[in-house]
């Protein structure tokens, strides 16, 4: 098994199956400039546990955060998730791949470039569950909405309100707002069970 996993699994960071299995199956190095893997190797990007540049002064998340952000999502099958900054694809892809063919997986990406740089990637991955859109996700989509699940990369100064609204009741949000990662999860309209986990660094949710 790969290092870098086994080591997510080791400190606990990552535990639930179809998680783990998510990670195996799609490789973060499908998800960086080929720049980066001629200077560094495939296998050094599959190994390394931080972030790395994508263009246009965005990351490709830190596989610990991913894996934290995930397991706290817990995206299931046949979930329709909202993606909000897709960023390279990689968690994007493996949504898609959590969610199977009865679920599907709406990336926002405010940036047109990124936006077609992360459509690109997944493209090698052959999901047909997801779509992508350019533009702004700090109001969701409200066209697509209610959402079983959403988890934003980028971090906000607070919650807007259109994202609560977009969820469905027991559904979950995941998001970072200034250096914490908070949960929501719906109970019902006005009522949210929230958590938050400091200690992380993020891009700002750009508006
Ligand atoms: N999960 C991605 C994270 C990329 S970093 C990955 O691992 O590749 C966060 C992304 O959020 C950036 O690509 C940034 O352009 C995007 N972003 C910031 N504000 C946004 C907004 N309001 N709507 C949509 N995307 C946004």
């Amino acid at each position: 098994m790969d290092s870098l996993i086994s080591q997510l699994i080791e400190q606990k960071y990552l535990k639930s199956p179809q998680i783990i299995d998510a990670f195996k199956k799609i490789k973060r190095a499908d998800f960086v400039p080929t720049e980066i893997i001629k200077e560094k190797g495939k296998s050094f990007v599959e190994e390394y546990n931080a972030p790395l540049p994508i263009g246009y002064s965005q990351t490709i998340s830190q596989p610990l955060t991913v894996a934290f952000m995930l397991e706290l999502l817990q995206p299931k099958l046949g979930d329709k998730i909202l993606d909000i900054g897709s960023g390279s694809g990689w968690q994007t892809a493996m949504l898609c791949q959590i969610v199977g063919s009865n679920g599907f997986v709406w990336a926002i990406e405010r940036i047109s470039e990124l936006k077609d740089f992360g459509q690109a990637n997944l493209s090698k991955y052959n999901f047909k569950n997801v779509e992508f859109i350019h533009g702004d996700g700090s109001k969701g989509l409200l066209d697509k909405a209610p959402f079983d699940k959403i988890i934003t990369a980028a971090s906000a100064d607070q919650i807007p309100q259109q994202w609560k609204d977009q969820l469905k009741n027991k559904g979950r949000l995941v998001t970072p707002i200034k250096n914490s990662i908070w949960l929501l999860i719906k109970k019902n309209k006005n009522h949210f069970e929230e958590k938050e986990y400091p200690g992380f660094v993020f891009v700002p949710l750009v508006t």
